[in-house]
């Protein structure tokens, strides 16, 4: 048998793995190259990949860059089954829905630019997206399940976003694969802690941050509600950029926290993206994966004062009368960096005055309107027109959906003790090298980092 990495070997995007024996051929996640050098022609190649031959696909997660090329196999040929948590399946669907939908109104711009040249095709369509419905076999954590002949897979859970999990992967007569998935780091809100696996003969980790520490959490709540006392005392507008799933959550309820603990009196919170509204309420739909912590708030609803005043903001209309209301009150809008989305015009409309405040909650990529706001910038060009920034500007470092160099660890430990092949993946090249090492002192292990497309052979 063999394991092809097809994607996030040496980088952090595009996370597939083609596991092929001699009856079967599974795919571990399918997601999409995204950042600086992710192009169309990148993402359209499948490698080795040939979708009408595929048993099944087994997804860790929902993320764009574990999920973003599924509707490609439907639009060449896939008819196996999508195994994941029944979670994962709902945020999957909000997230390819979006992504089909981005493609295909670039595309749509593309063309109107440059009526005379050859049409601009989007990678894949809403209908593409919609063909992958009936594919879906929701499946629960711990739970082992035939997904192709000879292959067994079980879900465990990875604290990473609601429904994310780590597998274990069962070849008849072969061996026994450990996939982490995206870890996320120890006592996240809301999600329970990731499950490592007991045993296995081979490891796929991934290293984000492989190479460095997060600073504590409760600095970084502390942090954040020192802006909130601050902002809110002064009647501010705040303005928070924040992703659709997971970020948009963990912010509500570190509010909704800072409000129980009388840190700030309650005020109203708009949650101004479509998607972040659909996926809050998925989260409601979930609960049954929410940790002790969160399950407590439930049952004691101590957290009902903020919940309640929590605003869905649909509409574009909606959205824009946003601008008539004054502070204090928090706008949590997309996209996480200020590169499209409503709070754009947010920002335009708000950036230039003295009573905002901004909070950057998320990673900001090189180039991105978030980072320079971030960097300080006195003057921005959003939507055509040059602000002064007047706006108090806030970063706070230490949110993250990803485990830490010590969490990483952690969750090797155990497994480590077998000495299986350890393969480091979903990491720059930095960052997997400096978990390598750790890993290969601490636990003598012989650790390996793939390159794109290398034949894993067992
Ligand atoms: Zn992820």
């Amino acid at each position: 048998m063999r394991i092809v990495p097809c994607g996030a070997a040496g980088e952090v995007t595009g996370s597939a793995y083609l596991v092929e024996t001699g009856k079967s051929r599974v795919l571990v996640d399918c997601g999409m190259f995204q950042g600086a050098g992710a192009t169309e022609k990148r993402n359209a190649d499948l490698g080795p990949i040939d979708p009408a031959r595929l048993d099944a696909v087994v997804l860790t997660h929902a993320h764009l860059d574990h999920t973003g090329r599924l509707p490609l196999l439907t639009a060449r040929g896939f008819r196996g089954s999508v195994y994941c948590t029944p979670a994962t399946e709902d945020f999957t669907r909000i997230i390819l829905l979006d992504s089909a939908h981005i493609q295909e109104s670039d595309a749509e711009r593309a063309n109107r630019k440059r009526p005379h040249d050859r049409p601009v095709v989007p990678l894949y369509t809403r209908a593409d997206v919609d063909k992958l419905n009936p594919l879906f076999e929701p499946t629960p954590l711990k739970k082992v399940i035939t997904v192709a002949p000879g292959v067994q897979v079980m879900f465990r859970e990875a604290g990473h976003i609601l429904g994310s999990t780590s597998i274990d992967m069962m070849i008849d007569g072969g061996p026994t694969i450990a996939f982490s998935g995206d870890l996320g780091p120890l006592n996240s809100p809301i999600l329970n802690d990731y499950d490592p696996p007991l045993k296995a003969d081979i490891v796929f980790q991934e290293s984000t941050y492989g190479g460095r520490e997060h600073r504590p959490l409760a600095e970084t709540v502390a942090e954040f509600r020192g802006i909130l006392r601050d902002a809110v005392a002064q009647n501010k507008k705040l303005l928070i950029p924040a992703f659709a799933i997971g970020r948009s959550q963990q912010v509500i309820y570190h509010i909704a926290e800072a409000v129980r603990d009388g840190v700030i009196p309650p005020l109203p919170i708009y949650l101004d993206s479509p998607m972040a509204v659909e996926a809050t309420q998925c989260y409601g739909k979930h609960r049954n994966l929410f940790d002790a912590e969160a399950k407590a708030h439930e049952a004691s609803e101590d957290l009902k004062p903020t919940l309640d005043r929590l605003e869905f903001v649909r509409s574009p209309d909606e959205s824009r009368a946003l601008n008539e209301l004054s502070g204090p009150m928090v706008i949590i809008a997309g996209s996480g960096m200020c590169d499209g989305g409503r709070i754009v015009h947010h920002l335009r409309n708000n950036i230039d005055k003295p009573n905002t405040a901004v909070v950057i909650v998320g990673y900001q990529s090189a180039g991105s309107l978030g980072q320079r706001i971030a960097l300080g910038a006195k003057r921005v060009r959003i939507l055509g027109r040059e602000l002064n920034v007047r706006a108090s500007v806030h970063t706070i470092g230490g949110f993250s959906g990803h485990a830490g160099q010590k969490d990483l660890m952690k969750w090797a430990e155990r497994l480590a003790a077998g000495k299986p092949r350890w393969y480091l993946t979903h990491g720059e090249d930095d960052a997997r090298t400096a978990l390598m090492l750790l890993l290969e002192e601490r636990f003598g292990l012989r650790v390996r980092l793939p390159r794109l497309y290398d034949n894993i052979e067992f």
